[in-house]
């Protein structure tokens, strides 16, 4: 007897979505985060979205002052 499975993906890649995210905006870049969100922090106690990896490590760098130019 032969079991045929339906292979989906080899690479399933976590999809964030906006609404997953506390805030609509990427703080680093200013770009709505509704665009796609290439990556999340977490940041006391509040879920930011990004649009890019690179965006996330600049907001790290100095969450407080992305915070207060908002
Ligand atoms: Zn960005």
């Amino acid at each position: 007897m032969t079991t045929t499975y339906t292979k989906i993906s080899d690479s399933v890649k976590v999809k964030f979505t906006a609404s997953m995210v506390d805030y609509k905006k990427d703080f680093a870049c200013g770009m709505p985060v509704t665009a796609g969100i290439e990556d999340t922090c977490h940041y006391k106690g509040k879920v930011y979205g990004f649009c890019a990896k690179e965006c996330k490590d600049e907001f790290l760098k100095k969450p407080e002052s992305y915070l207060k130019a908002k």
